[in-house]
């Protein structure tokens, strides 16, 4: 289920692998993703699964509808009006988890334990472009956060996203360090480092959880095979009075596959 997960001073992220669920073949098996072709019931299943790992009732676990395109959503609870269209949910609220479906693009979680705020963001190579995180960091900067902290998931790398050549320069005319080769010497992008480059670029500490979705077989990846599921990463704040995950507690991440976090230090 957790292909990396971390808890500390009150918040919990977690990045969740295709396995554990009961999706079936090609989309096997945890699939999160709700317009993949899977069944909605095995998709509800495999959601109420996740709800119950991070310890949120299945009405609080959130997800968006995302368009590739810069939009922030504000929220206080669960939907009362459907699912937003947007690629970035941030709230202040406690014990609301956030949650991001990829299969290639990159996951961001951010979050400052001060001021309270947390983040879920879905940036693809135009949401890069369009400037979804300057966007979603400005919405934190509305609510008096000011030590941002943001965890990059695994997404496709850099060499096996190959893109024509005018593609890559529009990418990186944005974001310098997202241009890239492919493995077979042609132009690509590195969406990865072209988002770690904006979030730093704001004074963000970023951790990057390492991995390529098209090479890991522990991920779906549009790329690999576009019959396919997507992951999601999540992230959740304790209520500062909860025994289980407040400010201090620790918590066991069992069955979570070694996974090097990196932490990208001195940001700017
Ligand atoms: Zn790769």
């Amino acid at each position: 289920m957790f292909f990396w997960r971390e808890q500390r001073d009150g918040i919990e992220v977690a990045i969740t692998d295709r396995w554990g669920g009961s999706s079936a073949p090609p989309l096997e098996e945890f699939n999160l993703g709700g317009h993949v072709g899977d069944d909605p019931g095995t998709v509800q299943a495999n959601r109420g699964a996740l709800a119950q790992a991070l310890g949120v009732s299945p009405d609080r676990l959130l997800f968006m509808n995302q368009c590739h395109g810069s939009s922030v959503q504000v929220i206080e609870g669960p939907w009362t009006s459907g699912v937003p269209e947007c690629d970035a949910l941030v709230t202040m609220a406690a014990d609301v988890a956030l949650g991001v479906l990829v299969a290639d693009c990159v996951p961001v979680l951010l979050s400052d334990r001060v001021a309270g705020v947390i983040g879920a963001v879905h940036v693809g190579r135009q949401g890069l472009i369009c400037g979804v995180i300057d966007a979603t960091v400005d919405t934190f900067a509305g609510l008096g956060a000011d030590a941002i902290g943001a965890v990059v998931g695994p997404s496709i790398c850099g060499r096996c996203y190959e893109v024509p050549e005018a593609m890559r320069d529009e990418a990186a005319a944005v974001a310098p360090p997202s241009a890239d080769w492919s493995w077979t010497g042609t132009p690509a992008i590195d969406v990865a480092a072209g988002v770690v480059h904006q979030l730093r670029r704001r004074g963000v500490e970023v951790t990057r959880v390492p991995g390529c979705s098209r090479e890991h077989p522990d991920l779906y990846s549009y790329r690999q095979a576009q019959d396919t599921g997507r992951f999601a990463a999540v992230i959740r704040r304790y209520a500062a009075a909860d025994p289980v995950g407040g400010v201090g507690a620790t918590r066991a991440v069992g069955d979570v596959r070694a996974v090097g976090a990196v932490r990208v230090s001195e940001a700017r």
